[in-house]
């Protein structure tokens, strides 16, 4: 039998060999999946049962198939919750809690007790999710059109308790705006990498859904999409919440002005990038 710190050793020795960024945090992930222990290095000499290290060698050799982290433990966190996650849904990102902070704030701040919200582009709902779970007064729908990310979509909702209006249906579609109306907040996290930045992908960003990550040649399709067509499902005073990419917010925010949105706000994300922008239909 093989001791927690003799495998440890081994298996981050193994990731840093394949050349895996942050590889002890990796191996830690894996042992505390494996062995259901937050700590398991404070008992190093404990021997690892032969199923437990039959476990955490599979999933070893999956990182080191350059398998992102979060698709071999299946779950991970956003904004404090846990959410689903594995092939076919994009993994939700720290930057992404800047967009949940926004809409919270805007609520807030104009007294919108129970807001009505659409999250675009909803992916594994942990935009959606969230802010049912912060804002429990709210009526929010979330849109996605990918029959790999709904299942975890609707898992999501479900592992949260959050009772979130799920809707099957593209977000660039009249029919599918149509089907919201009055809102107080439309939010997205849409695709929004560039075509140049599709072909240089990290090997883990590369295992993810590439409908999550391509915005077209410049990265910006979806803005110039959905800004014109989800307006008219915007109530007047409500506003619409988006994420972008590093180095696009001027062209967002062009995007947003020349439809007519205004008080046009960015905000950077905890990297310091300016990731986010909320403007005002009036
Ligand atoms: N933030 C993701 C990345 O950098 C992109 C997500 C998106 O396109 N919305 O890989």
């Amino acid at each position: 039998m093989v001791s927690r710190s003799e495998l440890f050793r081994e298996c981050q020795a193994a990731l840093e060999n394949a050349g895996i960024p942050d590889a002890r945090f990796d191996t830690l992930c894996i042992f505390q999946d494996c062995l259901g222990d937050r700590n398991p290095l404070f008992s190093p000499l404990e021997a690892v049962p032969a199923d437990a290290e039959a476990m955490i060698n599979a999933m070893t050799e999956r990182r080191i198939s350059g398998e992102p982290l979060q698709y071999i433990l299946g779950q991970w966190e956003f904004y404090g919750y846990p959410f689903r996650v594995g092939a076919g849904v994009l993994i939700p990102r720290p930057d992404t809690e800047t967009l949940v902070d926004n809409v919270i704030r805007l609520c807030r701040a104009n007294g919108i007790t129970s807001p009505k919200i659409a999250d675009l582009c909803a992916g594994s709902g942990c935009i959606a999710v969230t802010l049912k779970k912060e804002l429990p007064l709210a009526e929010v729908s979330a849109v996605e059109l990918s029959q790999e990310a709904l299942p975890y979509l609707r898992q999501n909702a479900a592992l949260n308790e959050a009772a979130v209006d799920i809707i099957e249906g593209d977000v660039l579609a009249e029919t599918t705006a149509a089907r919201l109306c009055g809102l107080d907040i439309v939010v997205s996290n849409p695709p929004y990498l560039t075509a140049e930045e599709m072909k240089e992908l990290q090997t883990e960003v590369g295992r993810e859904p590439s409908m999550a990550l391509a915005g077209g040649d410049d990265g910006l399709d979806f803005y110039r999409a959905l800004t014109p067509l989800w307006k008219g499902s915007l109530k007047s005073g409500g506003y619409i919440c988006f994420e972008f990419g590093m180095g696009q917010h001027d062209e967002v925010g062009k995007i947003l002005a020349e439809n007519g949105f205004e008080n046009i706000q960015f905000t950077r994300d905890l990297g310091g990038i300016v990731r986010t922008v909320t403007a005002v239909k009036r």
